[in-house]
């Protein structure tokens, strides 16, 4: 069986797969304050919680905010300052006595739904997490691309495409530069808009609510908010032509989304728009897929697969 735990800055998951995918247990604890060792020992010690409860030695994998640097060995880009500096897999590996394998938790999103979820059994899939921020991560073959900088599918980051004059330079980001997707389409940011347009402050789900509700302003940024998607996507698409394209994070739940944005984004691809057949999926497991995909980093069938060409 294999563990997967989902490391984040208010909670950390565990979860145990078997190989059909159910689960065999589950464990959440309140991430530790303090210093980067209090995380590690509260994870070895979840393990070995689960472990007894599975009955037996599992494989591990970690979904983590940021990344591990391909040139250092360490985590990068994350938004828990914590963990920056550290080499959380060799450290757990050591703690643990196995290998530990460690994922950018949208990375683990785009696994646990291109395993068993929304897109399974599909070759090239983009997982999207729309929330809090913007990230992505890219599957072939069932295992995570990461590239040579560990920042593949990181999207987020790419200008707007095609920004009309109104979106130009776009708000500024914390990675220092103005208009990101992220910028555009994260919860924070839509809530934003409709507070300039409108003067009322309401959050992400609020905005929808009353879109769908009938408000005027709100039904034309969300559908505004759709073109935006569909502009993203569609240089996704031009770019490595994914069978699907899965949403997750607490904008995924927006119903307009599956229905407006493939209708929007033939105009963005360079292929017939009537034979257009990228599918643009809600998640299977929501919530979920960060620790399933992070269980997932351990998969025998696509490590055999994968053999043939390494
Ligand atoms: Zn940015």
């Amino acid at each position: 069986m294999r563990i997967g735990i989902d490391l984040g800055g208010t909670k950390i998951e565990g979860i145990v797969l078997r190989d059909d995918g159910t689960e065999a247990a589950r464990e959440r604890i309140a991430t530790p304050p303090g210093p980067y060792d209090a995380i590690l020992v509260a994870i070895r010690d979840l393990v070995i919680r689960l472990e007894q409860r599975a009955g037996e030695r599992c494989t591990v994998g970690v979904g983590t905010p940021g990344a591990i640097s391909p040139a250092t060995g360490l985590i990068k880009n994350a938004n828990s300052t914590r963990l920056i500096g550290h080499a959380l897999d060799k450290d757990l590996g050591r703690l643990l006595e196995r290998p530990v394998r460690a994922a950018n938790d949208a990375n683990c999103f785009a696994v646990s739904e291109a395993t068993d979820g929304a897109a399974a059994g599909l070759d090239v899939v983009f997982g999207v997490i729309l929330g809090t921020g913007v990230g992505a991560g890219l599957v072939m073959g069932g295992r995570p691309v990461t590239g040579l900088h560990a920042i593949a599918g990181e999207w987020g980051h790419n200008p707007l495409p095609m920004a009309d004059d109104d979106e130009r330079p776009g708000a500024l980001c914390y990675c220092g530069r103005h208009g990101c997707i992220e910028t555009w389409l994260s919860g924070p940011a839509l809530a934003r808009q409709f507070e300039a347009l409108t003067g009322r402050r309401m959050d992400a789900n609020a905005v929808v609510a009353a879109a769908d509700e009938g408000d005027a302003a709100a039904a034309a940024l969300v559908e505004r908010y759709c073109l935006r998607l569909a502009r993203s996507l569609g240089s996704v698409i031009n770019l490595v032509d994914p069978d699907a394209i899965v949403l997750g994070g607490g904008l995924s739940g927006i119903a307009a989304l599956y229905r407006r944005v493939p209708a929007l984004w033939a105009s963005f691809i360079f292929s017939e728009p009537a034979h257009i057949r990228t599918r643009l999926l809600p998640p299977k497991h929501g919530d979920s897929s960060g620790v399933r995909g992070a269980a997932w980093l351990w998969n025998q069938k696509t490590e055999n697969g994968s053999q043939k060409t390494e």
